[in-house]
């Protein structure tokens, strides 16, 4: 993989190009692709935002959004764009499969790959240019960086600002994790200047549920939370019936996890949800308890050091136990 600074001369050249994310795209993934969306139409690029799947309600007032292609909902059209690419950018995921089925269509793609991305251990020999860094707040901070460093910061308007605020918002929890550095208030600060309103962002992403979601929460926290003091490590699972019940869709769970790290003295939080073709691990810690390699080691899965996922195909109690088992293996490094 090449250096970013080497792709940014070749910008100018118009191109076909697609954008995509992982799958389920978070408030980052879908903002950094539409913040690069409007970045490169400026530029006189031919775009595509492809979605390897829907995306949570709460993104949906986002600029650009209505144009993006969800590839599970229109294979057909998607592919053939994907195929005709010139270029293809990949952002907020470090390996191909976080695309679900779209990934072998990308990896067959005959496309110039770039990678714009924050998470640990990423498969750089897939892509031709990129840039991967960790101690990066966002992928919706790389894009930012990507358009003041190809020369171009002239070029920001509101909608990329509302994208690229969304992202960093979201992944920085509101501006809390300790990676929200200097760069980052800068960033934000430069981002006003476009005179976008950033409490409807926040309103728009936080305060936009149906009642339904609130009392899911409720009946959550009382009914399948476990709080194991030993091991400093709050656990919760969501069975299909609780989703069915509250009517939950892509989104509701969102944040869910967070609420077990705000238990004095936890520092591990675990949530395991019963989706429909797999049971999906959601991982949280405080300090320096690595849950990218937990997640790695026992979840086939990966992502932060703070915040990772996986995934099981056995059942939902059999990967719950499971958990509960290897989490005495860690107990010296959770006291
Ligand atoms: P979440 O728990 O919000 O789904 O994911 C937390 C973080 O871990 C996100 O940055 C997400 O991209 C990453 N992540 C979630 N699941 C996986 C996975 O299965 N594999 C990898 N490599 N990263 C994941
Ligand atoms: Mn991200």
């Amino acid at each position: 993989m090449q250096a970013i600074d080497q792709f940014y001369p070749l910008l100018n050249e118009s191109k076909r190009v697609v954008i995509t994310m992982h799958q389920k795209p978070d408030g980052d993934a879908m903002g950094s692709a539409l913040g690069l969306y409007h970045f490169l139409q400026q530029l006189n690029h031919e775009v595509t935002v492809i979605s390897p799947t829907n995306w949570a309600d709460f993104l949906d007032w986002m600029p650009g959004v209505n144009t993006v292609l969800n590839f599970e909902a229109g294979k057909e059209k998607a592919i053939k764009i994907v195929d005709q690419a010139d270029w293809i950018f990949c952002l907020d995921f470090n390996i191909f499969h976080r695309t679900k089925h779209l990934a072998t269509h990308l990896v067959k793609a005959t496309a110039t790959k770039i990678l714009i991305d924050h998470h640990e251990e990423p498969d750089t020999p897939s892509f031709q240019y990129g840039i991967s860094n960790i101690s990066k707040s966002s992928t919706c901070e790389m894009i930012y960086d990507f358009i003041v460093e190809s020369g171009n910061v002239a070029l920001l308007n509101k909608d990329i600002a509302l994208c690229l605020y969304t992202g960093v918002m979201t992944d920085t929890g509101s501006f809390r994790f300790a990676s929200t550095t200097a760069s980052v208030h800068k960033m934000v600060a430069k981002l006003k200047e476009t005179g976008f309103d950033h409490s409807s962002v926040h309103a728009n992403v936080y305060d936009n549920f149906l009642e339904s979601r609130l009392r899911f929460i409720g009946f959550a926290l009382l009914n399948r939370l476990e709080v194991l003091y030993e091991y400093n490590t709050a656990m919760m699972y969501i069975t299909k019936q609780d989703l069915k019940q509250y009517d939950i869709k892509t989104g509701d769970t969102e944040g869910l996890v967070n609420y077990l790290l705000t238990i004095k003295g936890i520092k591990f939080g675990a949530l395991v949800i019963d989706r429909d073709e797999e049971r999906k691990w959601s991982f949280r810690s405080k300090g320096n308890f690595d849950v990218n390699t937990f997640a790695r080691n026992h979840f086939e899965g990966g992502g932060h050091a703070n915040a990772s996922g996986g995934r099981s195909s056995k059942t939902i109690d059999e990967t719950y136990q499971d958990f509960k088992k290897i989490i005495k293996t860690y107990k010296t490094q959770l006291q």
